[in-house]
Parts: structure tokens; C-alpha cells; sequence
């Protein structure tokens, strides 16, 4: 629990999904609703969360980022330029620490658009932190400090892991594992669902048993002691049903397979920034 005089004072702009999902986990894990401050363009989206979070909203960016400590710029990519530049003259007055949601715009990018020499963390976050189980990668410049890296960390813990990178490429390794992950994730589950109904089952019945399956490993594989090769192979008896099931992925050379998507991703990432 963070003290509200104390707090650092906290401001989103563009309070979308990611951004709500963000706060809201703060406020869940004790943050307090007075030191954050969201804004948008649009009322009704504000009025939307003025009814479901305590914090301040607002519309006017620029008083928003006067009072913060921290701002947070959660819009979309593409409508990122135009909002830095529009922040410039009060950012470069209060120069806050500046955290960035959005894929594929590096640092010194948005250092150069808000007016230069800036703390700014650069922070890859996926889907599942708007469920509270996200897996969010995490870069600082040269000018975040210790105390600023730590909020960072809470911030974006408050809607799961978080894994600092120490090289601002690495972000691209992040966003093919973790960002783009769960969309791997989820073919796999449809795939086992298709299979599962090829072999006789209701279609129904199909994909609760390979949403449950995949939900189910991952929650063992994060509680168990043993990595997941070692629960692969105390699963797999010689002879048995897992071990004829594995043999086919390995004849298929599935770690080829993820291996090369990871890389597409990867190469697409660097290509986008
Ligand atoms: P979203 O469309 O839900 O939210 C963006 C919000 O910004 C909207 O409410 C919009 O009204 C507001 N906005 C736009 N311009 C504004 C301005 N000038 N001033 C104030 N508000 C403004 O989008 P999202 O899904 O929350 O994504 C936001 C960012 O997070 C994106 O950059 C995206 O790349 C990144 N991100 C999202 C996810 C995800 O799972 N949703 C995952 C990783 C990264």
C-alpha cells in the first residue's frame, strides 16, 4: 500500500484497454486513486470510467501532465507523433519519467518528438494483462533512475510479469515470444480443438477440454518445481499414448517450426520500428 501524499502522481493518456487494465490492477494491488489521472478525447469513454475507477479524469492533456510524475502514453501508434508533439513544451517543463505501451516506437523516437533528453521506458505489454496474466518486457534509457525503474516494475506488475531487457533490441525478442505469444497460443488450443472433434468428439465438448488442457499445463508448469521438458517427460511413458503423440510433433520438427515464427515475428517488429 503506497501512502497518497506520498505517491508518485500518475497520468495515462488515452484511456483505453491497456491503459484501464493497467490501472485498474494498480488500484487492485493498492495504488491510491487520487495519484492517477486518465485522460482521452472522448467524454463518453471518460464518463465510462469515472463510473467503474476512483481516479481523476480528464480531457485536457496538457493540465494532466502538469500535475505527473509519471506519464504514461498509452495511444495507439500511429497517433503517437501527433500527441508527443502536442505534449512537448509541457513535458519539457515538468520532464517527467515517460512510460510507452506502443509496439514498435523506439525510445530515443519518442525522446526526439517530446523535445529531447527524457527518462523513458519503453515497455512491450500482451493481451492476457487485461486479465491481470500478463507477460510485459520492459527498457529504460540511460536517464531512468533506480526509483523510477521501480515504479516502472510495479506499475506494469500489477497486471503480471515483467522482465527488463537491457537492450532496446531485445524488445523485438519480447515482442515474438510474449507480445505476439498468446496468438500462438491460441492456434495451438483451436488446433487440438479441431482434433479433437476429427476424433469423434462434440465440438462443444472439444474446446472446453483444450482450453482447459492448455490453461491447465501452463498453471502446472508455473507451479511445479521441475521445468517444462522434465513434466514433458514424467508425462511420457515409454510406450504410452503422450510418447506417440510427442514422437509425431518431434518428426514434424515442431521447435523448427515455433523457432522460425518467433523469427517472422521478430523481423516484422524490426521492420515496423
Ligand atoms: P485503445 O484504442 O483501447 O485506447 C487508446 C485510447 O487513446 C482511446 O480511448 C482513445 O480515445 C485515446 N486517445 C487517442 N488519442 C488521444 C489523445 N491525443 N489524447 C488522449 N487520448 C487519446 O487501445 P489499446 O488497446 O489500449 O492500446 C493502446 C496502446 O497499447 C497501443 O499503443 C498498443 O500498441 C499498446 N498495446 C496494447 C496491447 C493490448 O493488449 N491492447 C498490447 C500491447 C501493446
Amino acid at each position: 500500500m503506497t501512502d497518497s501524499s506520498q505517491a508518485s502522481r500518475i497520468t495515462f493518456i488515452g484511456a483505453g484497454n491497456m491503459a484501464s487494465a493497467i490501472f485498474g490492477g494498480m488500484l487492485d494491488s493498492g495504488y491510491p486513486a487520487a495519484a492517477i489521472t486518465a485522460t482521452s478525447r472522448s467524454q463518453e469513454r471518460l464518463d465510462a470510467i469515472a463510473a467503474q475507477y476512483p481516479v481523476n479524469t480528464t480531457r485536457d492533456n496538457l493540465a494532466a501532465v502538469a500535475e505527473a510524475d509519471v506519464v504514461v502514453l498509452a495511444v495507439k501508434p500511429q497517433m503517437m507523433r501527433e500527441l508527443c508533439l502536442s505534449l512537448r513544451e509541457a513535458v519539457q517543463a515538468r520532464r517527467p519519467l515517460i512510460m510507452s505501451v506502443a509496439a514498435g516506437l523506439e525510445a530515443a523516437t519518442l525522446e526526439q518528438w517530446l523535445g529531447g533528453e527524457l527518462p523513458v521506458i519503453r515497455c512491450m505489454p500482451n493481451t492476457p494483462s487485461l486479465v491481470g496474466a500478463g507477460a510485459s518486457g520492459l527498457y529504460a534509457n540511460a536517464r531512468v533512475d533506480a526509483a523510477q525503474r521501480s515504479l516502472a516494475g510495479e506499475l506494469l506488475g500489477a497486471v503480471g510479469l515483467v522482465e527488463w531487457v537491457e537492450e532496446e533490441a531485445q524488445i523485438d525478442a519480447v515482442t515474438a515470444v510474449a507480445g505476439s505469444g498468446p496468438a500462438y497460443c491460441f492456434l495451438f488450443m483451436e488446433s487440438l480443438e479441431a482434433a479433437g472433434i476429427a476424433l469423434g468428439l462434440a465440438p462443444e465438448s472439444a474446446r472446453r477440454l483444450a482450453l482447459q488442457t492448455v490453461y491447465g499445463a501452463a498453471k502446472m508448469a508455473r507451479e511445479s518445481e521441475f521445468e517444462p521438458a522434465e513434466l514433458r517427460r514424467r508425462v511420457t511413458s515409454p510406450n504410452g499414448t503422450t510418447e506417440r503423440a510427442i514422437q509425431s510433433f518431434q518428426d514434424a520438427e515442431l521447435a523448427r517450426i515455433v523457432a522460425e515464427a518467433a523469427e517472422a515475428a521478430a523481423e516484422r517488429a524490426r521492420e515496423l520500428s
